[in-house]
């Protein structure tokens, strides 16, 4: 029994408000004054930055280069993708004065950027030299979300936007799933250690626009589905709206295949799902602004934390000194445990004179060990790497232990009141995913049998994965 668990609500008893709980008193975030919007604290802006930095190297391993476009668009721009346009108006927030003034063409302040990129790209595009063209942004979005939630579904959100054209239709597709795979997968499962089911949405679930999308799902700790990041096939629909085009090498001048694809601060909120606990956060050292806390007991061992802080920074640890010996002891120790802090290192007076240290893991049981001071780095350096294996072995333990094989959508909706649902994707259907949605209920994405990606949602034999999401 941990002393944080009074000051959240338990997983079990109101999973709603321990996430909210969780993100307050690890000081994350704040709900913004606009509703909706949210005030990413230092310590949430830390994660999403280690996050950032491991995403980014990965977007420009796939030779993508980064690129910044205003954040107002004009509104005929959206107007010229009919999908795309529908899809997001009821979401849009458009700037109509300015300067004092009425706009003579309203501004629409980006809910994602396929049109104003897509203006640009047939601007920079003359022939298949100038193929493939790689963008990718780092930037805000605004989307007027009907139901918000602090990271998870926020009316401004923080991303990075992929916007890509292609000579051809396989060149396309083998970009969009490379991203999926080799940036987006490899994040989830080596940095935040979140096991991911890779798939193709239906067309019910498809980006506004496009004519394919794939996505990556992962499991929350209330057994639900978070869709954690998008790559769209875009076909040639923008590439028509906007005349992207190129002379290819035999002289004929042929439309671009687009693609594009987004990750967000929504990861920041699955990052807490799947691996919080009714003691608080848990970070993947990966991410964790502060991998070890060093916490002198007493102020006569301040200075020799100070000394074992500077050691394990020397390892290339992120450490903190909890210098604060005039707050109880108890207090500091549950907010670390709070803030999901990967290891603390309790230093007291006895602790000293023994030549040891307590190491607590929060990402295991959280069980005391001391540790002599001679062994501390090397220890400390393993348990980081074993803990981060281990939180995404627990995640996949969960993950296949609350995922069901059924055979029918009347079942899918019974498990999915508690986890996920596999079934064969022809027992569900168009006719079936109406049910489904009556019930709250969605398909996540589709599979075929050997866990690959479907060439479109008309294959037979799929597995569709069913669950309700956030
Ligand atoms: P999309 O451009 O619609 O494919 O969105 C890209 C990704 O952004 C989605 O896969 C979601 O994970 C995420 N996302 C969508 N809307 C929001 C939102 N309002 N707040 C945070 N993340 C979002």
């Amino acid at each position: 029994m941990t002393a944080s668990r009074s000051v959240l609500a338990s997983q079990a008893a109101d999973y709603p408000r321990w996430f909210q709980d969780v993100i307050a008193k690890a000081e994350l975030a704040d709900n913004g004054p606009v509703r909706g919007t949210m005030v990413v604290r230092p310590y949430g802006y830390g994660i999403w930055e280690l996050l950032q930095e491991a995403m980014n190297r990965r977007i420009k391993a796939t030779g993508a280069a980064n690129a910044y476009f205003p954040l107002l668009i004009p509104e005929s721009y959206l107007q010229r993708e009919a999908e795309h346009v529908e899809g997001f108006s009821p979401e849009l927030a458009v700037v109509t004065h300015a300067g004092g003034k009425e706009l003579e063409e309203p501004a629409v302040i980006r809910p994602t950027s396929e049109t104003v990129i897509g203006e640009y790209m047939a601007k920079w595009i003359q022939s298949y030299r100038d193929l493939p063209l790689l963008l990718n942004q780092w930037a805000n979005a605004v989307r007027w979300e009907l139901r918000p939630r602090l990271f998870l579904r926020t009316t401004e959100f923080l991303w990075q936007e992929g916007h890509t054209a292609h000579a051809t239709f396989e060149d396309a597709r083998a970009y969009a799933t490379k991203i999926l795979y080799d940036v987006y997968r490899d994040v989830m499962v080596n940095v935040l250690a979140i096991p991911v089911v890779a798939g193709r949405k239906t067309r019910r679930e498809r980006f506004a626009g496009a004519i394919n999308t794939m996505t990556l799902e992962a499991m929350t700790g209330d057994g639900k589905a978070l869709q954690m990041c998008t790559s769209h096939e875009l076909g040639q629909n923008f590439a028509r709206a906007f005349d992207i085009n190129y002379l290819s090498s035999d002289g004929e001048r042929e439309l671009a295949w687009t693609t594009s694809w987004g990750s967000t601060t929504r990861m920041v909120g699955g990052l807490i799902m799947v691996h919080g606990d009714d003691a608080g956060l848990r970070v993947p050292p990966a991410v964790a602004p502060i991998q070890v806390v060093v916490l002198a007991v007493r102020d006569e061992t301040i200075e020799a934390a100070r000394r074992i802080a500077d050691d394990l920074e020397s390892a290339g640890l992120r450490v903190t000194v909890d210098d604060r010996t005039d707050q109880p002891f108890g207090r500091r120790a549950v907010n670390w445990e709070l803030k999901g802090v990967p290891i603390r290192i309790e230093l007291g007076p006895r602790d000293l004179a023994a030549g040891a240290a307590t190491v607590v893991r929060r990402l295991r049981d959280s069980a005391k060990t001391a540790v002599n001071l001679s062994d501390l780095t090397s220890t400390v350096v393993d348990a980081i790497d074993t803990d981060q294996a281990h939180l995404l072995q627990e995640a996949t333990a969960r993950h296949t232990a609350r995922t069901t094989a059924v055979s029918t959508v009347d079942e899918a909706v019974e498990v999915a009141a508690a986890g996920w649902a596999s079934l064969p994707y022809d027992a569900v259907g168009e006719e079936g995913e109406d049910r489904l949605a009556e019930s709250g209920v969605t398909v996540r994405c589709l599979q075929r049998p050997d866990g690959t990606l479907p060439l479109d949602d008309t294959e037979p034999d799929l597995i569709a994965y069913v669950a309700r999401s956030y």
